[in-house]
């Protein structure tokens, strides 16, 4: 989190976007040819541990707990600490990721100052280090060019992927943009002394100075609102990936859940913000909780953010139309259908007479149905079948003797065991398609003209 590559700078000009001349199978070819160093060893962790972050992420911990058992919590640094904590949260979640990160609204020249001083405060690296390996997050979601892969486990997504020393270079991501921008750069270049001033010093300051408690402001307002907003925004790349539910998309790990909402100054809409990165929102319905979108909001109100980057609903409304339309189809597989015309045999009138003489055959709509074990139960009585075996009862079912319900329809598809050969007329026709079947979710190729079955035959097929 702390990486800080000291290079000479560029001029603004002799900057090109680092992926211009990409190849085109550049994931594949990269996972395939360049080896990751070999998996971290106890035994080597010396040499495997990134130490600069095991102890800024274990110190601070530590150092909180010690401080809290020995310091008074006084209800001023209480209050100051919680606003503390969303004052530099937010320049994590409304400045590094939704601005500079993702670039879904302007911010003008004082705000992207505040933000950039109050994410520096944060102390997760600085914006032009923290936006290339989020960058990459997204690009390469769930592989290993992702820096905080989910597949590598929750500890990994966490804190693991900061405190190893990487196992191999996040995937290329652009962040020219960023090394041109004026206020990305002077917070790089004085990142450290920030950081001090920010973290520490203006926590301390403060509570000491309104209300003469030094210790408790560095206590509680500098080291353990750091540790929390540590942990706060580490979940966006663990929990945000491990729990809820995908209403947009489940191709990869992101989850919506109102619980990371919660913990992270709402960026636990993650499912959708992993589909419409460029929106300035992460909760797209007004009561979910999404701290870091009324902010964004009310800067625009006060005319410090403009241009707030908004997914088409129409576009928003089809992810969750697909989704939604999966689940249905599981529905629908889970169920037992009648048997395709198509699979059925094809029965000419005479066999279909002969073999009517042996078990209870009825025809309707140009199928033969074997009703042995309904008579019985059949509620108009067993004698309106019985009058009808070896006889077409088409006219009867539907509303020539009564106008039989959906259910019923559903279930007498349920018992064909034969097509009539010449009985079926070609395409939909409501009486040979049970109610059931009339709507259904099919994939495209099971669209196409060429999968349509058509029984046909010559008639001289046996009943199964
Ligand atoms: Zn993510
Ligand atoms: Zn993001």
């Amino acid at each position: 989190m702390m990486g800080r590559a000291e290079k000479p700078e560029k001029t603004p000009e002799e900057i090109v976007p680092s992926d211009l001349n990409i190849p085109d199978n550049y994931v594949q070819h990269t996972l395939k040819t360049v080896k990751p160093l070999p998996p971290f060893k106890w035994s080597n962790f010396i040499n495997d541990l990134n130490w600069l972050n095991v102890i800024i992420l274990c110190v601070t911990p530590v150092l909180g707990l010690i401080g809290a058992s020995t310091t008074k919590l006084r209800w001023e640094t209480f209050l100051f600490s919680i606003f503390y904590y969303y004052l530099t949260g937010l320049g994590i979640t409304a400045g590094y990721h939704r601005l500079w990160a993702h670039r879904s609204y302007n911010a003008s020249l004082p705000l992207q100052y505040f933000l950039a001083i109050v994410g520096a405060g944060a102390i997760e690296g600085s914006i032009k280090w923290w936006s290339r390996g989020h960058r990459a997050h997204h690009r390469y979601t769930d592989t290993d060019l992702d820096p905080y892969n989910a597949h590598k486990g929750f500890f990994y997504s966490h804190i693991g992927w900061m405190l190893l020393k990487p196992r191999r270079k996040p995937g290329v991501a652009d962040v020219s943009d960023l090394s041109k921008n004026p206020v990305v750069r002077w917070q790089h270049k004085h990142y450290i002394l920030m950081i001090l001033i920010v973290s520490f010093l203006i926590p301390t300051i403060i509570p000491g100075y309104f209300w003469g408690d030094y210790r408790g402001g560095y206590v509680y307002a500098g080291v353990l609102r750091l540790c929390f907003v540590h942990h706060s925004t580490f979940c966006v790349n663990s929990l945000a990936h491990w729990l809820g539910s995908s209403p947009f998309d489940d191709k990869h790990t992101p989850r919506d859940h109102v619980v990371t909402a919660l913990v992270t100054i709402g960026e636990g809409y993650h499912n959708f913000h992993h589909q419409f990165p460029m929106d300035y929102r992460n909760a797209i319905k007004w009561y979910q909780y999404d701290p870091t979108k009324w902010f964004i909001w009310t800067m625009q109100k006060v005319g410090l953010a403009s241009h707030l980057k908004v997914f088409p609903e129409n576009e928003v409304r089809k992810g969750q139309l697909t989704m939604e339309l999966k689940k249905l189809k599981a529905t629908q597989e889970r169920l037992a259908w009648p048997t395709d015309s198509s699979d059925l045999p094809v029965i000419s009138w005479e066999s279909y007479q002969e073999q009517a003489t042996k078990r209870p055959l009825i025809l309707i709509s140009g199928f033969i149905h074997d009703v042995s074990n309904f008579i019985d139960e059949h509620p108009g009585g067993p004698h309106l079948l019985v009058k009808f075996i070896g006889k077409d009862a088409t006219t009867a079912f539907f509303g020539g003797v009564y106008d039989h319900s959906n259910a019923a329809h559903n279930l007498l598809a349920m018992k064909r065991v034969g097509v009539l050969h010449g009985g079926m007329r070609q395409g939909l026709d409501d009486k040979s398609i049970p109610p059931s079947q009339r709507l259904k979710i099919a994939r495209y190729n099971e669209l196409s003209p060429y999968n349509s079955s058509t029984a046909y035959s010559d008639g001289e097929g046996m009943l199964g």
